[in-house]
């Protein structure tokens, strides 16, 4: 099989807001055909990325080439780029002043220089297929917010760009309509549509997209199918992300610590991610460890974590500088019979003891 064209390719993007590094030199390209889930934790730079594509944020320094043509140069008209590059907001952005009919065939009447019928005719077939074709006279107002991204949507649809950008088309939808808009996303997908998507809903990122970015710290840190990137990340980060890991971290320096401070932080922990009938064993564990078994080393990290997909709470206790397990085979052998696994294991600057918690009923 061929290989489907590449429709961007971009080079050496960075963007800085005065100090702020957003992106630091991020590199990729991507083929005909390909549905792009963005994800991360907020604050990388996923919308800023999104918006340097489409050059409502000039990047500070970059190559972009769309679809054979480089955006980046000087002089370049942006006019044209909005036939190559559709792009539908987390907000809608719709002209509050048009009806839904009027928002659509704008743009296709002024850039592509359809005539009105022309115009008009595709649009219904378009509002025909994102499910709004009833709504040709409404106001913007006069829709919920499902409905007015499905109209925007529509109107990226209008100009037949090459690729249309999402950003975070459902974070701005009261629940119970980011279905309906998923849908059409969805649909769009199996049309064969070039697609880049900024979304945190992950099933549907994992069921959609042909590849995932895992966006952190301004840099796409890993790139890869679906199944890579939610069943077997590389990076750790991209494991805590998809699999939601929350964390509580410790740092034991003397004996004078305020452990109390310790047991009511689990407390509270385990309240929140519903895992209140384990905050009592980990607390007794974490004593067991702290004065017992590992009473000589200081200092200590502890950190106690728990994985909302799986269900995995976990303690960790971390030595740095230290090259063997602080574990003795007494010590093995009490707490084996608490906890679901025991692992001892090197980490890059010390050694780490982790108890997996055993599942509570
Ligand atoms: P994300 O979409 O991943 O949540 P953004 O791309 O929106 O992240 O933002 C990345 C960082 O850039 C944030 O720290 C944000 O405050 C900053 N930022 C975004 N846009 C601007 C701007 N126009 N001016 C200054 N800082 C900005
Ligand atoms: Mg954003």
């Amino acid at each position: 099989m061929e290989t489907p064209k590449t429709i961007i390719q971009v080079s050496h993007l960075s963007k800085q807001f005065g100090d702020l590094v957003v992106l630091r030199d991020v590199n990729f390209e991507v083929r005909q055909g390909e549905v792009i889930s963005i994800i991360g934790p907020s604050g990388t730079g996923k919308s800023t990325l999104l918006r340097a594509l489409n050059m409502l944020e000039p990047p500070t320094s970059c190559e972009i080439v769309v679809n054979g043509e480089k955006i980046t140069a000087k002089g370049y008209p942006l006019h044209l780029l909005r036939l190559k590059i559709g792009m539908v907001f987390q907000s809608f952005n719709l002209f509050e002043h048009m009806t839904v009919l009027e928002n659509i065939i704008d743009a296709p009447m002024q850039l592509l220089n359809l005539t009105e019928a022309q115009a008009k005719e595709e649009a219904m077939a378009l509002l025909k297929q994102v499910g709004m074709a009833q709504k040709t006279d409404a106001y913007p107002s006069e829709l919920s917010g499902g409905q007015k991204q499905r109209v925007a949507i529509a109107r990226a649809l209008a100009m037949h760009p090459d690729v249309i950008l999402f950003d975070e088309p459902t974070s701005a939808l009261d629940p119970t309509m980011v279905g309906e808009v998923l849908s059409v996303i969805r649909q769009l997908a199996k049309s064969g549509l070039t697609m880049l998507i900024v979304t945190h809903e992950m099933r549907f990122a994992r069921d959609v997209s042909t590849r995932i970015f895992f966006m952190n710290e301004g840099v796409i840190w890993e790139d890869g199918s679906p199944e890579q990137i939610f069943e077997h990340p590389i990076h750790s980060a991209t494991k805590a992300f998809v699999q939601r890991i929350q964390k509580l971290v410790y740092e034991i320096d003397t004996d004078d610590y305020d452990f109390l401070q310790i047991h009511t932080g689990f407390n509270q922990f385990c309240l929140k991610y519903n895992i209140a009938d384990k905050a009592e064993l980990a607390w007794s564990l974490t004593q067991e460890m702290l004065f017992t078994h590992m009473r000589t080393f200081r200092p200590l990290t502890l950190r106690l974590t728990h994985a909302e997909l799986s269900g995995v709470t976990a303690l960790d206790f971390m030595v740095e500088h230290l090259d063997h397990s602080p574990l003795n085979n007494a010590a093995r052998d009490i707490l084996r019979p608490q906890i679901k696994e025991l692992i001892e294991e090197p980490t890059t600057r010390g050694f780490r003891v982790k108890l997996i918690m055993p599942d509570m009923f």
